[in-house]
């Protein structure tokens, strides 16, 4: 069958895919059929924090396929990889938050951390910000802040407030019927927006006092990426629940929401077995993501990032001014280019990708590229990447 024919049984989630067709990926680097290597600064979509086919995950997931692969829904049966990892995530999570849902993907995560504050407050209500994504299930898109996206899929959950982004002054709307607010620390989709200093703390404050949980997403901002393990660690905020997936699993598919005992109590309870999931925390997912993370932390992947970080975005903000380059902005390896226009912004990343280098776009930016290549990239490559932008 030619490539062509294949092609046609795959749905397409756009009209023109990248169509980049994939042979091998490794490290920092991406090859195609065809045998050309495309440096990665992107990775996967922030997923590849400890490069493509890391050695350690590699061997993590070698080692689980000669025990078992799955066996049971998640929850039943005791499996030594994910309660290793759960340990693991309570001993580097804020306290107190120290108890672990394994989902197999962020949506998933959300949907689930959704649930949760609906079922432990008894309330309806969720709020969320502008241009905020949380995933492309009917629940997460609920709280997604874009409203086209959204658009044919509606009605979807009744009873969401979208909340200006960074505005301390909206946040009265938090009252006594919103179960849950929902954030990412730094708005990725959203065209790597950060919050001002002491907005997060706002918001933490605001819930607290309303009774209304924190949900904090952090599937993009987490393992690392903004050169903190989380990033609620720069702000000095603890959510309720802490949402994560993408680097979790190391590049296998994993996801999880993480809180207090008393919190996650609830899903075992009134009744039980009504939040449930077949493949969440699936054993290879989580042996491979307990050797990401062990990687992470032993390697000084977060400080790796927060030092790579100042060096991108220092160089690239000297650029500013120039082929309609406006700011830059961005912590650790997570890093936004805001231009004049969007074609300017989809010029650079076809520019770039013709010549070897794979940048992103931000969902709901048209005029923002993303920057988001591994956490352990080396100097020579962060300069390799610098030298095709240019
Ligand atoms: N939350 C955020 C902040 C995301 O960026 C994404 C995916 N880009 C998700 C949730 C959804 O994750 P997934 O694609 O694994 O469902």
């Amino acid at each position: 069958m030619q490539r062509r024919d294949l092609l046609n049984h795959l749905c397409k989630t756009s009209p023109e895919p990248i169509g980049i067709e994939v042979a091998s990926a490794q490290g920092s680097w991406v090859v195609d059929t065809a045998g050309r290597r495309y440096l990665d600064f992107i990775a996967g979509i922030g997923v590849a924090n400890v490069g493509h086919r890391h050695p350690a995950v590699v061997a993590a997931v070698r080692d689980q396929l000669d025990r078992y692969l799955h066996v049971m829904v998640y929850g039943e049966y005791l499996q030594a990889p994910q309660m290793a990892l759960a340990a693991q995530l309570a001993a580097v999570a804020p306290a107190p938050l120290s108890v672990t849902y394994l989902t197999s993907s962020g949506a998933e995560a959300v949907e689930g951390a959704l649930k949760t504050a609906r079922k432990f407050t008894g309330r309806p209500g969720f709020v969320a910000f502008e241009r905020s994504y949380h995933g492309d299930t009917l629940g997460a898109m609920s709280v997604m802040g874009q409203k086209e996206p959204r658009a044919p899929y509606e009605p979807l959950l009744p009873a969401v407030q979208i909340l200006p982004w960074d505005e301390t002054a909206a946040l009265g709307a938090i009252d006594e019927r919103v179960a849950a607010v929902i954030l990412e620390p730094i708005q990725a989709e959203g065209g790597v927006r950060l919050p001002s200093q002491d907005f997060l703390r706002r918001v933490r404050e605001r819930c607290t006092a309303k009774g209304a949980l924190l949900l904090v997403d952090e599937v993009v901002t987490g393992f690392g990426r903004t050169g903190r393990l989380f990033a609620v660690e720069h702000w000095g905020i603890v959510p309720d629940l802490l949402i994560l997936a993408k680097a979790m699993g190391g590049g296998m598919p994993l996801g999880g929401f993480i809180g207090r005992p008393e919190l996650m109590a609830t899903l075992s309870v009134d009744p039980p077995l009504s939040h449930l999931t077949t493949f969440g925390g699936h054993p290879v997912s989580c042996a491979a993501g307990l050797a990401s993370l062990r990687v992470i932390q032993e390697e000084g992947l977060a400080e790796q990032a927060a030092k790579s970080g100042r060096r991108l975005l220092d160089t690239l903000a000297g650029w500013s001014g120039r082929s309609g380059l406006q700011t830059v902005r961005g912590l650790g390896l997570l890093i936004g280019m805001e231009f004049e226009t969007a074609a300017r912004c989809e010029r650079l990343v076809n520019d770039c990708r013709a010549s070897g280098l794979l940048l992103g776009w931000t969902l709901h930016h048209d005029r923002v590229v993303r920057l988001a290549p591994p956490l352990n990239l080396t100097d020579d490559e962060l300069e390799q990447g610098l030298s095709v932008i240019k």
